[in-house]
This record gives structure tokens, C-alpha cells and sequence, in this order.
């Protein structure tokens, strides 16, 4: 196989308890799932496109963006990463239609167990893809809200007794603990019980994911690749968790290196 064009961060879904991996150049598709055990090329061809313009870029900012974009996308705008900042309501939103079709929609908060338990929100419509790019190998959804905004205060409020970050070294070594998602849901819940009577918050039936990965053989050690340090990367792909290429060599977050260009030879 030899074929080249613009990655993105990988599409993910589930097949039973199986992640499932595609990763597009421009409009090929490749099944990332057959390629493990194979040895493979990827080549950066030192052109970065912007995901929303098209417009070359010699860095890519917010994953994938060129300058201009990601100071005037909502979508890149720090309210993302913190929901519980919007300022819709402010009328500042960077691109009101885009809120109000992203933001102003159904949101799930969840437990997830990445490495170890942490909360976090995301679409309802995003799930599993949200868990699986996280490396998460269990998860359970928890509240459901009608906007973005509420599921970050819900997240607030349930960040002082739980992380809502994930180690990504401790989840690419696979070092997990076995976590009681319902035990964790229930226990948390019953913390803020004013908070989710205010805001109409609609408890979810205890429906643990459970994920497994196409992984033949975890690192012992992280070594991070980096197409901007070295535009040629090959070895024997060992495994994909996360939205990492677990090389034999090192790791490749493939989120990080979106709108590149890059050739994969196999
Ligand atoms: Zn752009």
C-alpha cells in the first residue's frame, strides 16, 4: 500500500467491545485495525493545510488550524476546552450558528476509566468515539443536559472529588486498575443532588462500555514521535489506543499532527 494526502485525528468506533480504527488521507480510507503487526511508513511531505480554509500553513495551530482560523473559529475558542466558561448568553460567541448547533444540543457527562477514573463531557451524539480517543477502557454515562454550558458546571462541580484528565503515559502502558464505574456514578451523584435538580438533569441507566484495544504489545517506555523533529517515521505498529500509533520505536499522537500531509507506505 503507498498512498498520500491530509490526516485527521482518526475516526473511532466500536464493534462489539472492539475500538476500531480509520484513519483518511484526503477521501482514501485505510482500516487502521489490519495494519497491526505490519511495519509501516507515514512520511511527511512538509505541507500542513488548514482543516477549515485549506490554506497551506507552516505551523498548525489548535490541532489542525491555520492562525487566522483558530482565533476565529468557536470551535477553537477556550470555551471548549472549559464548557462551564461559555459566553454565549454574553452574545461573544466567535460563530453564534456553530454554538447553537454544537453547543445548545444534548451533552452527556460520563466517568470514564482512562488511567484511573476521571469525568468528562462530551455530545451526546459523540459517544463512543469521545471515550475511545481518550484510551478509556471502560465507561459509564452518567447525567444527560440540553446544553454545553450545564454539563461543564456539572463537571465542575464533580472535578473536586475526581480528575478530568488522563495520564497518557500511565493509559499507553496500559497501567489500569479495575474501577466500579455504577459504585464511582453512584457515589458522585449523590454529592450534588441540588445541582442536578436545578439544572433538569436526566440520570442515566448504568450502561458500562467496556473497550478493548488492537494493541499485540504495550510500551514499557514512552518515546514521543514527532513528524516536525522527524518527517520519516517507520517501524512495526505494535498497537493504536487513544489517538496514538503505538510504534516499536515510540508513540505517535496522530490528534496532534491533523491538516499534515503525510504518505503511508506499507
Ligand atoms: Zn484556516
Amino acid at each position: 500500500m503507498h498512498l498520500s494526502g491530509h490526516i485527521e485525528k482518526m475516526e473511532t468506533s466500536l464493534l462489539g467491545d472492539a475500538a476500531q480504527y480509520q484513519l483518511a488521507f484526503d477521501s482514501q480510507i485505510v482500516e487502521m485495525n489490519a495494519l497491526v503487526g505490519q511495519h509501516i511508513e507515514l512520511t511527511f511531505n512538509q505541507t500542513i493545510q488548514c482543516s477549515n480554509c485549506s490554506r497551506v500553513t507552516p505551523k498548525s495551530y489548535s490541532q489542525g488550524f491555520c492562525f487566522p482560523c483558530a482565533r476565529s473559529l468557536a470551535r477553537c475558542d477556550l470555551c471548549i476546552m472549559r464548557p462551564e466558561t461559555c459566553h454565549f448568553h454574553l452574545g461573544t460567541c466567535r460563530e453564534p450558528e456553530w454554538g447553537e448547533a454544537h453547543c445548545f444540543a444534548p451533552h452527556i457527562i460520563y466517568l470514564a476509566n482512562s488511567s484511573g477514573l476521571k469525568v468528562g463531557i462530551t455530545r451526546k451524539t459523540n459517544m463512543p468515539s469521545r471515550w475511545i480517543d481518550q484510551g478509556a477502557i471502560g465507561a459509564i454515562p452518567i447525567l444527560e443536559v440540553s446544553t454545553r454550558l450545564e454539563s461543564g458546571r456539572v463537571e465542575v462541580a464533580l472535578k473536586e472529588h475526581v480528575s478530568d484528565k488522563t495520564n497518557w503515559r500511565k493509559m499507553l502502558k496500559n497501567e489500569t486498575e479495575n474501577i466500579d464505574l455504577v459504585e464511582a456514578k453512584n457515589t458522585l451523584l449523590a454529592g450534588i443532588p441540588k445541582l442536578i435538580d436545578e439544572l433538569g438533569a436526566t440520570r442515566l441507566n448504568d450502561d458500562v462500555v467496556n473497550i478493548d484495544y488492537p494493541v499485540l504489545q504495550y510500551p514499557s517506555k514512552i518515546s514521543s514521535l514527532n513528524f516536525d523533529k522527524t518527517p520519516v517515521i517507520s517501524g512495526v505498529l505494535k498497537g493504536i489506543k487513544g489517538q496514538y500509533l503505538l510504534l516499536e520505536n515510540g508513540v505517535l499522537n496522530i490528534r496532534k499532527f491533523g491538516s499534515y500531509h503525510v504518505t503511508l507506505s506499507t
